[in-house]
């Protein structure tokens, strides 16, 4: 695929990440506990290594709370892998937390927070497009998700992404590969989809063959109300989720093909049983897995709810297919102190990529909760808190900057597409409050819900009590659909679109 790269913009030299690993000691020197230091908490703080003792306390900006400046109160007596590594984790934030870390650039606001490095995101999700060597033809499977974490970020940083044409091709038998002659797969059909959604215009609109894709899609539907991935693939949530974004934005229809093999278990639509499905896929914790029986998992979590959310209003679909308190549970279990970003699983690490995939669960159920809002006049409930958007905003603005642009999951690592469009994505939800309305901009189809959401932003003067909105009003990013995860404006193009284009089945 051709790559039509952004003019006028900088160059800089790509940088990858699977090849130029820094060791990890060189970003941080000093903050690891020592080997033999498995101490218990009220001790801790006095044994730290020199390098981070020496940082005087004064230095730390008075507005951050000690909730994201000091280790936990109560911590487990018992040591495992997984306390040390949990131990290291938080001592490798601490010092980004405080605002002291040497790599940080920049001067902290008022809350003692880092500023969005915006040009540098910039640059480096321009860069990412750019045409890799040839030894990097690992990549090449994934260049649709490529295209879409670059347009994505881009589009929440406000850059115009019109310019770019790169068209990835449409398999003959309906779906999109990861690369040329690849077969294809409901996650690069989806990335591709959402790249042309955000690319918009008729030309981008006329690659999809719609009837091949429908019928594609088809043969993907299961027995037990599920989807696979691909012919042949493994079946689980993101199947689920990912043909659902592409019949409700494609407007294709709901009835299954002739040829469609869930027919003979009496399936006559793509949503029979998925409701079902997806129900039981919430675990005994609470949380949601990619299958029935499996662990549970944030990005499933997010899957899962947001299809559900394609399916009706979140007040009917969620609370009727899942257990809410049990789910709130586990969601909020997922956001750790004093980190202030998410985990996917549990006794697993904060990732800056789960800002998204469990932050993007919070709009969900919140809705779920309101329930259906007057489109001009949503109810003051709207301004209540599940999470710690504060916590999230730290985690995201203090740890996740790259030194030179993109982000990270944390501290030590890499920066890397993915991570910039999540950790991005996961930043604007939480300067935002998505709502439900009753108001949709589809009139037609069976998935009108899905084009009714709307979003407020989220201000500094609001009363959150003791949470409260800690970025700039110069870092704030655009607002993308909750379930689309691309712009609402271009979410609904596609849609009308292919809602006025004639479909010959
Ligand atoms: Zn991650």
């Amino acid at each position: 695929m051709p790559v039509t790269s952004a003019t006028g913009k900088q160059r800089r030299k790509v940088r990858f990440a699977s090849t130029s690993q820094i060791p990890a000691a060189k970003s941080s020197i000093g903050l690891n506990q020592p080997a033999d230091s498995r101490l218990p908490s009220t001790t801790v703080s006095q044994d730290r290594p020199k390098q981070q003792s020496k940082m005087s306390e004064t230095q730390v900006h008075p507005a951050i709370p000690a909730l994201f400046k000091e280790l936990p109160i109560i911590q487990d007596p018992l040591t495992t892998e997984t306390t040390k590594l949990q131990e290291e984790t938080v001592n490798k934030c601490l010092p980004y937390l405080k605002g002291i870390h040497s790599c940080q650039k920049g001067q902290l606001n008022r809350f003692g927070v880092p500023a969005l490095n915006r040009d540098d995101h910039i640059a480096y999700l321009y860069d990412s497009l750019e045409d890799y060597p040839a030894s990097f033809v690992a990549l090449d499977a994934s260049r649709p998700w490529m295209v879409y974490w670059a347009l994505a970020g881009l589009t929440l940083l406000d850059e115009d992404t019109s310019q770019f044409r790169e068209r990835p091709m449409q398999n003959p038998t309906g779906g999109f590969g990861g690369g040329h002659g690849q077969l294809s797969h409901c996650a690069p059909t989806y990335a591709a989809v959402l790249s042309l959604a955000m690319v918009g215009g008729e030309e981008a609109f006329q690659m999809i063959d719609r009837k091949t894709m429908w019928r594609w899609l088809g043969r993907l539907k299961q027995p037990d109300g599920g989807f696979r991935v691909s012919e042949g693939g493994e079946e689980d949530v993101r199947g689920a989720y990912c043909a659902m974004v592409i019949l409700s934005l494609l407007n294709l229809p709901n009835t299954l093909p002739p040829d469609a093999e869930a027919r003979k278990h009496g399936f006559e639509t793509f949503t029979s049983g998925l409701s079902d499905y997806l129900s039981r896929c919430q675990t005994f914790e609470g949380g949601i897995s990619g299958s029935p029986g499996s662990e549970a998992h944030g990005a499933y979590a997010f899957c899962a709810l947001a299809c559900l959310c394609i399916l009706g209003k979140p007040e009917e679909t969620i609370s009727r297919c899942m257990d809410v308190p049990m789910l709130l549970s586990w969601l909020s279990a997922r956001q750790y102190a004093p980190e202030g970003g998410f985990a996917g699983r549990t006794n697993k690490l904060v990732d800056g990529c789960y800002s998204f995939w469990v932050g993007g669960c919070w709009p969900l159920i919140q809705s779920a909760i309101n329930g259906t809002q007057p489109a001009t006049a949503p109810s003051q409930t709207l301004t209540g808190n599940l999470y710690s958007r504060e916590g999230l905003t730290r985690y995201i603005l203090a740890c996740c900057q790259g030194k030179n642009g993109g982000l990270r999951d944390k501290p030590g690592k890499h920066p890397d597409s993915y991570h910039t469009c999540y950790t991005l994505t996961g930043l604007s939800t939480a300067q935002y409050h998505h709502y439900h309305t009753n108001a949709s901009a589809s009139s037609r189809g069976d998935y009108s819900s899905a084009f009714s959401w709307k979003f407020l932003p989220v201000t500094t003067s609001e009363d959150h009590g003791s949470d409260i909105s800690v970025f700039d009003e110069k870092d704030r990013l655009t607002a993308l659909h909750p379930l689309y995860v691309i712009p609402h404006q271009a979410a609904e193009n596609m849609r009308i679109w292919c809602e006025n284009a004639r479909l010959e089945l």
